[in-house]
């Protein structure tokens, strides 16, 4: 309960939005492993944040990922046509837990592309490929700017792979994110981020860490 009492002390700088799981369910759990971080972060985009969602801390614990995959298949299941997915794919290292679990309860296979470290470039190793006219997803842990779902799109299409979803645990670009295919996540949420330049902690001296690159301390 402590982790609620964290919640309603930052409220109006965490969610501006929230769609549903009325029980607020997800956000419990990211509470509850340490997994929703204060501090001062550079986020992919660039911008700079005061608190951080990590992943990896929830998904550390077989249950949230089994219940996260269970739930995200559930809404992959209501898109329109119903259709099995043959595969679903994620972008390693972020989209690795939760995409398998997502494919253990679809039933389907699952499958990740990696960043080639010289070009750059995501791309599908390991000996993975696509059947011609197999159904796919594609699933993230987090959505921001859907950069890397974006490009795991492509390299499934550019394989004769039928996209017909993608989907995250979090979205947090407000929903505002455009895949070209229909686009589900388990938590919609409208983060606080500032331009470098308007940043508050920037001016009152904070350093500036990149989520994951060293230790931070959890909300409390
Ligand atoms: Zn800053």
């Amino acid at each position: 309960m402590r982790a609620r009492k964290a919640l309603y002390g930052c409220v109006s700088v965490v969610i501006l939005a929230v769609v549903t799981e009325p029980a607020d369910a997800i956000l419990n759990a990211f509470f509850e492993t340490g997994a929703y971080l204060k501090g001062h972060f550079r986020l992919t985009s660039g911008l700079h944040s005061p608190e951080y969602l990590q992943c990896a801390l929830v998904l550390q614990y077989p249950r949230h990922a089994e219940h996260f995959g269970r739930l995200l298949a559930t809404e992959f299941r209501r898109l329109e046509p119903p259709l099995d997915v043959g595969v679903v794919a994620s972008p390693a290292i972020g989209g690795l837990i939760i995409g398998h679990e997502v494919a253990r309860a679809l039933g389907a296979r699952f499958i990740f592309t990696e960043r080639d470290a010289a070009s750059g470039k995501m791309v599908l190793r390991r000996g993975f490929s696509i059947e011609p006219g197999e159904t796919a997803v594609v699933v993230e842990d987090v959505v921001t700017t859907g950069g890397s779902s974006r490009e795991v799109i492509d390299i499934l299409k550019d394989a004769g792979a039928r996209v017909i979803g993608a989907g995250s645990i979090i979205d947090r670009s407000g929903g505002a994110v455009d895949l070209g295919v229909p686009r589900v996540a388990l938590k919609t949420m409208q983060v606080v981020a500032y331009r470098e330049e308007d940043c508050p902690l920037c001016r009152a001296g904070n350093p500036v860490v990149k989520p994951g690159s060293r230790p931070v301390h959890a909300a409390s």
